[in-house]
């Protein structure tokens, strides 16, 4: 297993969240963590033992502020290198100024989830168990906690190496096999080895997509509306990008797009569907249809109301699968614009209001549609907190090859030993194995300093 090697500069970061609480943490790991915590504290902290705790006084500018420091040398902390935490009173303004005083003394302000980089980096922790990290952070009810927290602790970790090991031993035997053919010796034979797959297939964590279906994959959230109502501007705005092709000329969007984008921790299939006008010929005929058929699969239906139009009932009002928001477009030129005129026509169904083209209200409406999920209110879409996107690919990845792996061991172990392989690629990833830089990047940009 390969592991790039741990940042050997000394970070720093307040690590208690925003706002007034009883206390504030503001935390240190590297090597000078134990030099910098001392001078900012007049403390000779050189023979701390483990995990020890001092109370003294903070030297800020002209006040003396009161604290607790705990010490936790290496290699016994969080991320297995030195780490200091200054506990002192929970003020925003005097946790930044501690912050101020350690990267003064030399630390360098620590990045997104960088201690949990370095716990990942030291070997403390897996990446599945980092990427917990962030599941429990974001868990919004007692259920995505208890999920998240039994990663954290490497339920699904001990799973996905156990796994592993037996896929290990397989590819080890299988290529003996194939080696000493000659000689007679058979370590393992095609049909033991499809049974043996067939066994860790079914005994891989559930959670990720059995197929390539995106029911699968993410909740189908389909964006509906009339035509030039910004039905693709809004897919832009949450998809983050100018996948959809934004036009003033009616009808631009002929067929539909999807993209599959992560919502507070819930993943979507956005599908954005062709206008609803009445058809013109008989290819307008086809689209609408095809538009009406992805609007029968939606889990979600995001109707975009132009507000300077005004809702339409009758489009409003058509039966729809699953949950329905309302998306009150285009604020900034109709702010006059009334929630309560759209539902007054729909009562029950949200109603947000937003500007697809100035981003404004558009976190409203993700955190809606996060919502209605984590609430248990889109039919058919079971949540896995503790499950990250990477997490499901990489076990969707592992369970296709397994298939390949069976299905081809029945014509030779030749065949079979790359799908082994690529197995047990595929669930090493969920782990970490041979992530590269890009892909810790990815993971570590969704949490917050100081975790
Ligand atoms: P669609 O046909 O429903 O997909 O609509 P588009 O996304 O192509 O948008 C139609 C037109 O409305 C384009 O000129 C957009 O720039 C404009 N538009 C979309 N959203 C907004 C908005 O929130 N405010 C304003 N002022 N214009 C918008």
């Amino acid at each position: 297993m390969t592991r790039k090697k741990a940042d050997d500069d000394t970070i720093a970061a307040v690590s208690t969240a925003p706002g007034r609480s009883a206390r504030a943490i503001v935390r240190l790991s590297g090597p000078r963590a134990m030099e910098i915590a001392g001078t900012s504290s007049s403390q000779d902290l050189s023979g701390a033992g483990p995990y020890t705790s001092r109370t003294c006084r903070l030297t800020l500018g002209p006040v003396d502020v009161p604290c607790v420091l705990y010490l936790m040398p290496a290699p016994a902390s969080y991320t297995r290198q030195n780490v200091a935490e200054i506990h002192t009173f929970g003020s925003p303004p005097l946790a930044e100024a501690v912050l101020e005083r350690l990267l003064e003394l030399g630390a360098r302000p620590a990045e997104p989830g960088e201690f949990t980089k370095r716990a990942f980096l030291g070997g403390r922790i897996d990446l599945a168990q980092a990427e917990a990290v962030l599941a429990v952070i974001r868990s919004r009810s007692a259920e995505e906690e208890r999920d998240a927290q039994r990663a954290l602790a490497g339920e699904l970790s001990e799973k996905v190496s156990a796994a592993c090991e037996r896929l290990e031993r397989l590819c080890v035997e299988t290529e003996a096999s194939i080696d000493f053919v000659e000689d007679g010796i058979e370590a393992v034979g095609p049909s033991d080895a499809a049974a043996r797959l067939e066994k860790i297939l079914g005994e891989l964590p559930a959670g990720g997509a059995a197929d390539d279906s995106p029911r699968e994959t993410g909740v189908i959230a389909v964006i509906a509306g009339p035509p030039n109502a910004g039905k693709s501007t809004l897919f832009n705005a949450l998809a983050g990008g100018d996948r959809a092709l934004v036009s003033h000329i009616s009808g631009t969007t002929r067929d539909w797009l999807s993209a599959e984008v992560e919502i507070d921790g819930v993943t979507f299939v956005l599908v954005d569907t062709a206008g609803d006008s009445p058809p013109a010929d008989e290819l307008s005929e086809r689209i609408r249809s095809a538009a009406r058929g992805q609007e029968a699969s939606a889990q979600v239906s995001i109707l975009v109301v132009d507000a300077a139009e005004g809702p339409d009932a009758a489009f409003l009002t058509r039966p729809r699968p699953g949950a329905v928001l309302v998306a009150l477009n285009k604020m900034d030129i109709a702010p006059g614009a009334d929630t309560d005129d759209v539902s007054r026509i729909l009562p029950g169904s949200p109603v947000v209001p937003l500007s697809a083209l100035t981003g404004g209200g558009v976190d409203e409406l993700k955190k809606m549609l996060s919502g209605l999920v984590k609430s248990g209110r889109v039919p058919g879409a079971a949540h896995h907190a503790a499950l990250s996107l990477r997490q499901k690919r990489a076990l969707d990845e592992a369970r296709r090859a397994l298939v390949r792996g069976i299905e081809s061991s029945a014509q030779g172990l030749d065949l079979a030993a790359s799908d082994i392989r690529d197995a047990l690629t595929a669930l090493g990833s969920v782990l970490g194995w041979g992530a590269t830089e890009e892909i810790l990047d990815a993971v570590f940009r969704d949490f917050c300093i100081g975790k």
